[in-house]
C-alpha cells in the first residue's frame, strides 16, 4: 500500500524543527512512496494592505515573501536528488483572507506553475474584537469576546464557505476541516453547528475540491484528527475526495497515525485516497 503525507511544515516558518531535506529523509525511513512539502506561504504581503494583522505575531507564522524562491528552487533540487527513493511534491498552505486575494496573487503567480498543489486553510478569523488566531494557544483569552463558542464555530465555518466560494483564491485541498474543536470547545447547539458543516460540505463537492484527513488533532487536546469520524462519514456519502496530513511541524510527526485512520477510512467505505501533481487530481487505492 501507498503511504503519503500532504501537510507538512519545516524551519523556514519559525516555528517548525528541521530542514526540507530531514522531513524527505524521514520520509523515506518510513517507506513513503510520496511527501508532500506544504509549508505555510508569507503572511508579510498582508502587512500594507491589512494593517491588522500587525496584531498577529505573523512572522512567527511564515517565511519571508523573499524566501519563496529560495524554498522553491530548494524543493525542486531536492526532488531530483532523491528521485530514485521518494517522490517530493510541492506545495503551500494559503491562509484564506477575504478581499486581499489579488494582492495574494500578485505573489503567487509567479511561482504557481512550480506547485503540485495548495492546501487552503483558515487559521484567522474577523469578529467580534478583531483578528483572531484562533488555533493559537496565546489567544485563547480572545475567546472571551465571543458569547459562546458556537459563534466561533459558525464565524469558521461562514469563513471556510467564503473561501471555498472565492474563485481567485486558489486552492486544491481543505486543510483540518474542524480545527476551531482543536483546544476540545465543543458545540453547545450541535445540530445547529452540523447543519453548517453539511451546508459548507455540499459546497465543497460542488467545487470538487479535495478535504484532508489531518492527523495533528490526535497530539492535541482535543485527542482526534480532523475531521471527525461523524464528518467522515457524512464526506463519504458526498462522494468527497479525501487525502491524508499529518500537519507534521517535526520529522517525528510524519505520518503519524495513519495506518490507524487508514483503517477508519477502510470501515468507512473509502477505498481511495487522492494525489496531485502539477494541479491535478489523481487517485491511489487503500
Ligand atoms: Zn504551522
Ligand atoms: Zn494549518
Amino acid at each position: 500500500m501507498k503511504l503519503e503525507d500532504w501537510h507538512t511544515h519545516n524551519d523556514l516558518c519559525r516555528h517548525a524543527i528541521g530542514k526540507c531535506e530531514d522531513y524527505i529523509t524521514k520520509a523515506i525511513e518510513l517507506s513513503l512512496t510520496t511527501i508532500g512539502l506544504s509549508d505555510h506561504f508569507p503572511y508579510g504581503y498582508l502587512s500594507p494592505v491589512l494593517p491588522s494583522i500587525n496584531e498577529i505575531p505573523y512572522q512567527e507564522y511564515s517565511m519571508n515573501i523573499e524566501e519563496i524562491q529560495l524554498y522553491l528552487d530548494n524543493l525542486e533540487n531536492l526532488k531530483e536528488k532523491y528521485h530514485s527513493k521518494i517522490d517530493v511534491k510541492i506545495a503551500f498552505e494559503i491562509d484564506f483572507f477575504k478581499d486581499h486575494e489579488q494582492t495574494l496573487n500578485g505573489h503567487l503567480n509567479p511561482f504557481k506553475k512550480r506547485l503540485d498543489y495548495i492546501l487552503g486553510s483558515v487559521h484567522m478569523l474577523f469578529g467580534t474584537g478583531g483578528i483572531f488566531a484562533f488555533d493559537d494557544r496565546r489567544f485563547l483569552d480572545k475567546y472571551n469576546n465571543y458569547n459562546s463558542i458556537d459563534e466561533i464555530y459558525i464565524l469558521y465555518y461562514n469563513t471556510v464557505q467564503e473561501m471555498i466560494k472565492t474563485k481567485h483564491f486558489e486552492k486544491d485541498i481543505i486543510s483540518h476541516f474542524d480545527l476551531p474543536k482543536k483546544f476540545n470547545k465543543r458545540p453547545i447547539d450541535k445540530e445547529n453547528i452540523m447543519n453548517k458543516v453539511t451546508e459548507t460540505l455540499e459546497l465543497i463537492k460542488k467545487s470538487g475540491l479535495t478535504v484532508e484527513i489531518n492527523t495533528s488533532g490526535l497530539r492535541r487536546d482535543v485527542g482526534e484528527q480532523y475531521p471527525s469520524l461523524e464528518i467522515i462519514k457524512l464526506m463519504y456519502e458526498l462522494d468527497i475526495p479525501i487525502l491524508l496530513g499529518s500537519d507534521a511541524h517535526h520529522p517525528d510527526e510524519i505520518a503519524h497515525d495513519f495506518l490507524h485512520i487508514i483503517d477508519i477510512l477502510r470501515k468507512t467505505g473509502y477505498s481511495q485516497l487522492a494525489h496531485y501533481e502539477k494541479r491535478k487530481r489523481y487517485w491511489i487505492e487503500i
